[in-house]
């Protein structure tokens, strides 16, 4: 049984409610291509930059996308069958002008570019090109665009760029690997509030409830080497029994005062089965 949460059971609601708005800040984008393997490819890699992306696979299936859902950008390959790219992209700035679109054109034609920079194109990339540019210039489009204010979360002196998947304090970059950003992230959008295990791993994680719980100790003592070591003042504080806690120690009078501050009340028996990274 684990110790007392004073705020668990109305909080337990919050924090659902909180990964519902979380899940709808997330950046969604569009890829409109025709060629499969193209397509398939570049919604792995920007599934694995963390952008919840759809794709449409010829024009018709872009404009009924675009009808029903929200997206924060386009990519979009103007040679496309039947409905041409230049003919979604006028249909998307009838409808919208300040969605971000992202045209991928062929390298020769020049006329095709700047046609489609003159309909409301955002930028272009001509074909072929290595995604890591792709990313950066969607980045740079989104960023223009106006990203909205929970891209960068920040407690004291810790920021944690969300789009970019980036975290530094202070001046100093922290390299973090995926398993080790998730936590991290969910610790920081609930900064100031107990935070069990159980909801670091179903709503930071997505894994069940049932299962390694102690995983989670494993990666907090991971995430305090890095983010607190060697800095002033500690931000990750263990609740006996209970979770975890993130901001400054003076704030909360439920942090351990004891132990935690640097992991050594986690039990050895947590420090098992890492997941793999
Ligand atoms: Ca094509």
């Amino acid at each position: 049984m684990r110790g007392f949460c004073p705020c668990f059971h109305s909080l337990a609601k919050v924090q659902r409610l909180a990964g519902w708005l979380c899940y709808f800040s997330i950046m969604r984008i569009l890829i409109v291509e025709d060629e499969k393997p193209v397509a398939g490819f570049l919604q792995k890699s920007f599934e694995a930059e963390h952008y919840e992306v759809d794709v449409a696979l010829d024009g018709r299936q872009a404009l009924a996308l675009l009808g029903e859902r929200q997206y924060n950008l386009v990519v979009l390959d103007l040679n496309l069958p039947e409905i041409s790219g230049l003919e979604v992209l006028k249909s998307v700035r009838t409808r919208s002008q300040g969605l971000p679109v992202l045209a991928l054109t062929s390298r020769r034609e020049v006329e095709e570019r700047v046609k489609a920079l003159d309909l409301g194109a955002d930028d272009y990339l001509p074909k072929p090109f290595a995604f890591s540019e792709l990313a950066a210039r969607t980045r740079a489009l989104l960023r223009r665009s106006g990203a909205p204010v929970d891209v960068i979360l920040r407690v004291e002196d810790l920021e944690f760029n969300r789009v970019e998947r980036q975290v530094r304090r202070g001046e100093k970059p922290i390299e973090l690997t995926p398993k080790e950003l998730a936590p991290l992230e969910f610790l920081m959008q609930n900064a100031g509030q107990c935070v069990t295990r159980a909801m670091i791993l179903d709503q930071g994680w997505k894994l069940s409830v049932d299962t390694m719980t102690n995983v989670v100790d494993v990666y907090i003592n991971h995430l305090r080497k890095k983010i607190d070591e060697g800095f002033g003042v500690p931000l990750i504080h263990t609740i006996r029994g209970s979770g975890y806690w993130m901001g400054r120690k003076e704030a909360s009078p439920q942090a351990d005062q004891s132990k935690g501050e640097n992991g050594e009340s986690d039990p050895p028996q947590n420090r098992q089965n890492p997941l793999p990274v």
